[in-house]
């Protein structure tokens, strides 16, 4: 393990002590102190008034039970919760995730991380982010309903375009946000559109948003490549994941010129040297939610491999873009034989520690996903504009915002680097950048 700042010590052995069991969310807030040494040795004013300790105590944390009935009459029950993090730069704003692997611990690492994601955009939005245990595998389309309209009936006391605005995460799509946007809509009888974002295009959603965050994973990595005389042109790419992120990260990876030979989900991998088929995967993932393993049956070019593990691809650039920790030291190790130069995290915290370790001192540049997938967060706040203004954008305009926001972001990283003392360090310039932002506002705002 990294060493934590010596005045951090106690604030780290607090969190664990405070949460415990909550393994990712330990994880995560480790991640950020142990980038913080040099800021608190500039700027003491951020221990003194306890900015540390209570940025890590989220300011709410609700809980509740999601009772729902199957199509066999069955009566189902699930649990659900949003962590409302930090209001410091505006509301909360962070996605709901529908997984089995949910619960308070995964909740918390989310909303931490979206703390500094969102003060990463430069956006006016603080951050959180609820889910539920509910597995959507398998389920049809009437019980997803009836499991969103059950989770809305309790959440929507707790949020509004002013106070928590939820959108979409792993789980959590199109389809979900229309079953939870009419059940706020029923019950409350308003029509606000501004308190939840990932809403489809003719009801209040934003151009881009489908997209954002995987083309805003490559719109970083662009810029990542081209800060160093290099370009996507011809580059050779692996993206773990085929959901909506994976699937929009490998179009725009493919339409600047790169070359996406593989890509994956829970069930394994599909290699294609002639390049992965975007409509097929659309087809499969989306059209009919099938398996990443019906890609190889149609595609003579690919093979499926169901056991082992997508880093042993050889590639120049790899993009993690399924889940938390799917990147450990020995799919690190896979990568670095491989020749890849540069990842970049398209999911929230993908990659371990100690992989993180091993592809930097192999020379690997790693950008970190409150950084480099912050491109759909930013879009969400984007239809947040245009909710309130009554207003939509077109596909062009909105995504050359985007496009702008991550040139921004990665700016905004190296310049932080650059003025902490660690150059081209993505990682302590996310967090500090980040940290100084959120950090700042909470002094101006009073205990
Ligand atoms: N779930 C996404 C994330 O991890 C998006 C959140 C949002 O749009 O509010 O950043």
């Amino acid at each position: 393990m990294a060493a934590l700042p010596d005045a951090l010590t106690s604030v780290f052995d607090e969190v664990v002590r405070r949460n415990p069991g909550e393994a990712e969310f330990h994880q995560a807030v480790r991640e950020v102190l142990e980038s913080l040494g040099p800021v608190i040795a500039k700027r003491p004013q951020y221990v003194d008034a306890e900015i540390i300790r209570r940025l890590c105590e989220p300011e709410r944390q609700i809980i509740f039970r999601v009772p729902w009935t199957d199509d066999a009459g069955r009566v189902q029950l699930n649990r659900g919760f949003r962590v409302e993090f930090n209001s410091a730069l505006g509301p909360y704003k962070g996605g709901i995730r529908f997984h089995p692997s949910v619960y308070l611990g995964i909740v918390k690492f989310l909303g931490f991380e979206q703390i500094f994601k969102n003060a990463l955009t430069g956006m006016p939005i603080g951050g959180g982010k609820g889910g539920s245990d509910f597995d959507p595998k398998g389920r049809s389309d009437a019980e997803v309903m009836r499991f969103c309209q059950s989770f809305m009936t309790e959440l929507y006391r707790h949020i509004g375009e002013h106070t928590d605005v939820p959108a979409g995460d792993i789980g959590v799509g199109g389809r979900e946000i229309g079953y939870l946007f009419g059940q706020y809509k029923r019950i409350t009888n308003r029509y606000e559109s501004g308190v939840l974002t990932g809403k489809g295009i003719t009801w209040g959603g934003s151009q881009v948003r489908t997209e954002s965050t995987g083309y805003g994973t490559v719109f970083f990595v662009r810029e990542a490549l081209a800060s160093r005389g290099g370009s996507l042109d011809g580059r050779t790419v692996v993206v773990s994941g085929s959901g909506n992120v994976a699937i929009y990260a490998m179009e725009k990876a493919a339409e600047l010129g790169a070359r996406v030979v593989a890509c994956s989900d829970s069930g394994g991998y599909v290699v294609d040297e002639a390049g992965i088929d975007l409509d097929l995967v659309k087809e499969i993932k989306n059209g009919r939610r099938g398996r990443i393993a019906e890609y190889a049956d149609a595609r003579p070019s690919a093979r499926f491999v169901a056991d082992g593990s997508i880093w042993d691809v050889p590639c120049d650039v790899a993009l993690p873009c399924a889940t938390q920790n799917e990147l450990d030291e020995d799919g690190a190790a896979a990568l670095i034989r491989g020749g890849c130069g540069i990842v970049a995290e398209g999911a929230n915290m993908p990659t371990t520690p100690a992989a993180v370790r091993a592809l930097r001192s192999a020379g690997v540049v790693f950008a970190p996903g409150k950084a480099v997938n912050a491109g759909g967060v930013a879009t969400s706040a984007l239809e947040m504009q245009q909710n309130a203004s009554r207003d939509s954008w077109t596909f062009e305009h909105t995504e050359a915002r985007l496009s702008d926001i991550m040139g921004q972001i990665h700016a905004r990283c190296l310049e932080t680097a650059d003025e902490y003392g660690t150059p081209g360090d993505y990682v302590a310039g996310a967090n500090i950048a980040g940290f100084t932002h959120v950090a700042d506002a909470m002094l101006a705002l009073g205990v």
